[in-house]
């Protein structure tokens, strides 16, 4: 990476706030935390921190409070679950950078680790506004962003603070711009892609960008509907984005110039209905009856899509290859998932929907990489330059 981490600046015994992506899923109820995989991702950060004597205060958001105090986004529950993962109290302020704030701040000692409320509760944030920034800055002498889910955000906190203190990345920040650069720019070839989820219209950039690096492109989700009905494929009720036929009709063409291996599924599991409980059948691509909609690959599809898969050392893998949140539409993602988890390459995992189905099946270890950022490692792969990464000093 050619950006300065925590580990090219002198921390010891300074102040440091800490952009962390705290952005964990809550229950509604109970306010328990679900899946603590973000929290943990960053104990590597805060972990070197401590051992350097800093004094740390970590930022986060949560939810969507759009600039306003939201009581059922307090961080209050996740620094609670920070401090037992870490064995130490990890006190919490009320308020962003108001007098709880400044007390918590000015309470630390050197080692200790304290967390300012949800930063999104200002709504100065996510207007990166300078005022926001500048107080922000005022808590630190150094700041450090680890929040690679957020870096595709210019916020206050991602991106304007960095105008006030030296700012370098953190190691989780580190890890994902080493392992999705590394995808982008050097990967060991041959090179597949598995491109799946609800949409084209979001993945059109990622999926341009990815034809001149890999040598395998696997459609599945939603938007192999939109390919199947370019190819001239009869598709029933599918989900289809008329206005990006064209498109996908574009996305063959360059493949078949650019000489990569398009892979499109060739049987299906048809329901009558889009729901959890709808009658399904697995049928030929060419069977797909009037009124059926696909929502997930059949098992031809991915026995041809592991012969495509057997030999490559690099693969990445972004979106579910059908609506795998419902059991009886889960199996081509899950087959696919195990497969990779097996396969002697470099797999890189991204996407929210993708990270969280591979996490329930406990497969998340078995990748090189599982990234924590959706739209970040999305946007990272389209070749953008985040500006969460962009503002932090060069190596
Ligand atoms: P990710 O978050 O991993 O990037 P997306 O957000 O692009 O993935 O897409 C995930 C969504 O796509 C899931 O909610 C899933 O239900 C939906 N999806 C997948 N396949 C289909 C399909 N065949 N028809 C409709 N929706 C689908
Ligand atoms: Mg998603």
């Amino acid at each position: 990476m050619n950006k300065k981490t925590i580990c090219d600046i002198d921390v010891a015994g300074r102040r440091v706030l800490v952009r962390v992506d705290f952005n964990v899923p809550l229950d509604k109820e109970t306010m328990r935390i679900l899946d603590d995989t973000r929290i943990r991702a960053a104990l590597p950060t805060i972990s070197y921190l401590r051992e350097q004597n800093a004094k740390i205060v970590l930022v986060s958001h949560l939810g969507r409070p759009d600039g306003k105090v939201v009581e059922s986004a307090r961080l209050a529950p996740v620094a609670a679950r920070l401090a037992e993962l870490l064995g130490v109290p990890v006190p919490c302020a009320t308020d962003v950078v108001g007098a709880s704030a400044n007390a918590v701040v000015a309470a630390l000692q050197p080692g200790d680790v304290a967390m300012l409320e949800n930063v999104r509760f200002e709504p100065g944030e996510e207007l990166n506004d300078p005022a926001l920034a500048k107080q922000l800055a005022a808590f630190a002498d150094v700041f450090v962003n680890d929040a690679f889910g957020t870096a595709h955000r210019p916020h206050a906190s991602t991106a304007g603070i960095a105008a006030s203190l030296p700012a370098v990345a953190g190691l989780l920040m580190e890890k994902e711009i080493d392992y999705l650069g590394r995808i982008v720019s050097n990967p060991q070839p041959p090179v597949a892609a598995i491109i799946g989820g609800a949409k084209i219209s979001s993945k059109i950039a990622v999926l341009q960008h990815l034809l001149s690096k890999v040598s395998v492109l696997l459609i599945g989700g939603g938007m192999a509907s939109t390919f199947l009905k370019a190819r001239g494929i009869g598709v029933g009720s599918s989900l289809i984005e008329a206005d990006q036929v064209a498109t996908a009709q574009k996305v063959i063409t360059d493949a078949g110039r650019a000489g990569v291996k398009l892979g499109l599924p060739i049987d299906v599991v048809v329901a009558d209905r889009f729901a959890a409980d709808a009658a399904t059948r697995t049928i030929d691509i060419h069977n797909v009856p009037e009124g059926w909609m696909i929502l997930d690959i059949g098992p031809k599809t991915v026995a041809d899509y592991e012969s495509r898969l057997r030999g490559v050392k690099t693969v990445v893998w972004n979106g579910p290859l059908g609506v795998a949140e419902w059991p009886p539409f889960a199996h081509g993602s899950h087959a696919v998932a195990r497969f990779l988890a097996k396969l002697d390459a470099t797999v890189v995992i991204g996407g929210g929907e993708t990270v969280a189905m591979v996490t329930e099946l406990g497969l998340a270890s078995e990748y090189a990489h599982v990234s924590t950022g959706g739209g970040a490692s999305l946007e990272f792969l389209e070749g953008k330059e985040l500006p969460g990464v962009a503002a932090l000093l060069d190596r």
